[in-house]
């Protein structure tokens, strides 16, 4: 996997020029307060880093599917509050992402000063990628800095569109996500040990088939190990197994890579998708009639956590089991202590598993947790990130 070769906001000369940097505030926010900031914080280096040399920011994002129409509900105004907040000065904030009113605010903007327009998506061009639209977002600045790892796998006006226009340097927040991530995938570790989870298995067949080429061991748990279960020919009863995804897995598991696969050996069946409801550990060909795995049982969880104390790099992307009702948390738990535990070079990602490694209380014990789900599932998945590939590259 080669390195970043990007250059980077320490590649710019930005002292007095007017930098637009897109970040993802795409932070969860509820009744008007944000209950989750970490995406928020996750880009406060680039900030720092271009205010303390004298650039005025123009900060964009977006927030939320408002679906190219102004609703309130989606406005980026208490993230501009919180990051006032965070960064103890001032962040103006314009009542739009474009307009004459806007484009005054942007060029009356001082070095050190900051403007954060509304959310971008208020405009369905943004989503188009449409050039006019990216054209006049570029009329507002000199630079144009790109921090947006969780947009990075989109191709949006705001990040390809706007690298047309003006020269593009990666933030310190994509790069270290882009580093971390070929870091865990190029090799220099080994083991490499991924683990993945999740509800389905059609939404990561991609990165399984990219994974296997390049990790030592493919620990596989949560929704989706039942349909590699029932590849297997065991009856899975109630749990979703998708049918039509049976063939590719079947081939998968007489294929050269098959013995890097771990499956479940034993799970934890309910009877029904509740909390409350009746459950015990079963072997995955004996769960009874009308129940659900739900989880990995913990005979599996000592057979993932053998062979995460082994790897010297671990990738991490999706809950092992419903790991939001008590009585299925226990192997995502087992997963998050043990990748802890390693000492590895471990990446976690995915707004579940990052849950998970809070509810495990492990965050500091993770080498780094990204802030993107979706754009880290096409990073794994070996394809090219769009919004990363619009930046220039080093030479
Ligand atoms: P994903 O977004 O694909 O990573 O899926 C995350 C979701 O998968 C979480 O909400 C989990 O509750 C769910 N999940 C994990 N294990 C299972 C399972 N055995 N059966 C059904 N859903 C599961």
């Amino acid at each position: 996997m080669d390195g970043f070769r990007k250059k980077t906001v320490r590649d710019a000369d930005v002292q007095g020029q007017t930098v637009l940097l897109r970040v993802d505030f795409n932070v969860k926010v509820q009744d008007g307060k944000i209950t989750e900031d970490a995406r928020v914080r996750a880009a406060l280096p680039t900030i720092e880093y271009l205010i303390s040399r004298e650039a005025a920011l123009i900060i964009i994002s977006h927030l939320g599917r408002p679906k190219g129409v102004a609703d309130k509900k989606y406005s980026l105004k208490p993230v501009a509050e919180l990051l006032r907040q965070l960064l103890g000065r001032p962040v103006l904030f314009a009542g739009g992402c474009l307009g004459a009113a806007v484009e005054k605010q942007a060029a009356a903007l001082c070095p050190g000063q900051i403007l954060m327009l509304e959310n971008l998506r208020f405009h369905e061009e943004e989503e188009e990628n449409d050039p006019v639209f990216a054209g006049q977002l570029a009329k507002l600045a000199d630079i144009y800095v790109d921090d947006a790892f969780g947009m990075a796998h989109r191709a949006h006006a705001s990040n390809e569109g706007v690298a047309e226009y003006l020269p593009a340097y990666a933030g310190l927040l994509l790069e270290s996500e882009m580093n971390s991530l070929s870091k865990a995938l190029d090799g220099q570790e080994r083991p490499v040990v991924a683990v993945i989870g999740g509800a389905k298995v059609s939404d990561k067949i991609g990165m399984i088939k990219n994974l296997l080429d390049k990790v030592d061991k493919l620990l596989i748990g949560g929704g989706m190990a039942n349909t590699f279960l029932a590849a297997q020919g065991c009856d899975m009863q109630g749990s979703a197994v998708e049918e039509d995804r049976l063939p590719w897995i079947k081939e998968l598991l007489c294929g050269e890579t098959a013995a890097k696969l771990v499956l479940p050996a034993d799970v934890v069946a309910a009877e029904a998708f509740t909390a409350d409801s009746a459950h015990k550990t079963v072997k995955p060909r004996d769960i009874p009639a009308g129940w659900l795995a739900l989880d990995i049982g913990p005979a599996t969880r000592q057979i993932f956590a053998d062979e995460i104390a082994k790897a010297r790099t671990v990738v991490w992307n999706g809950p092992v089991g419903v790991f939001e009702m008590e009585p299925f948390a226990a192997g995502t738990m087992a997963v998050a202590q043990a990748v802890a535990d390693s000492g590895a070079y471990s990446v976690v990602g995915g707004g579940d598993s990052i849950a998970a490694v809070n509810q495990a209380q492990v965050a500091e014990k993770i080498s780094f947790i990204s802030t993107g789900g979706g754009a880290m599932l096409k990073f794994l998945e070996g394809k090219k990130l769009p919004g990363v590939a619009a930046l220039e590259n080093i030479n």
